[in-house]
């Protein structure tokens, strides 16, 4: 038997998770999708900076298009700062397709002139 919080939204229902993976206590089914996932493949949404290449001292911030494996998540940061980007950015705009053939995008979330 295992307890979490489920963190998909700001309610916060406590979970309950037996030892078949039965979930209880979720108030709907992105709960009992959650503590399955953090049971069996843990996964976390990234923000973080990216380097402006045609800027001095300048950065933008970058997120996660979808969660990647917990165990990925450094491996993932070091890709990023690795590469950067040229302004002008824009919200919403790719800065990294697939990135480590995740099937996970990395998101411009700053416009910069
Ligand atoms: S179980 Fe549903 S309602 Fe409860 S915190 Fe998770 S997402 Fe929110």
């Amino acid at each position: 038997m295992k307890e979490l919080t489920c963190i998909v939204c700001p309610r916060g229902c406590r979970l309950t998770i037996d030892d078949d993976l039965n979930v209880t206590g979720n108030s709907c089914p992105r709960g009992a999708i959650y503590a399955k996932d953090e049971l069996t493949n843990p996964k976390r949404m990234i923000t973080t900076f990216m380097r402006v290449k045609n800027r001095k001292d300048c950065v933008v911030s970058v997120k996660t298009s979808s969660s990647v494996p917990k165990g990925m998540i450094f491996d993932v940061m070091n890709e990023i700062n690795k590469v950067g980007v040229d302004a002008p950015t824009h919200i919403g705009e790719v800065a990294i397709k697939n990135i480590l053939n995740l099937g996970v995008d990395i998101l411009i979330t700053k416009n910069i002139d």
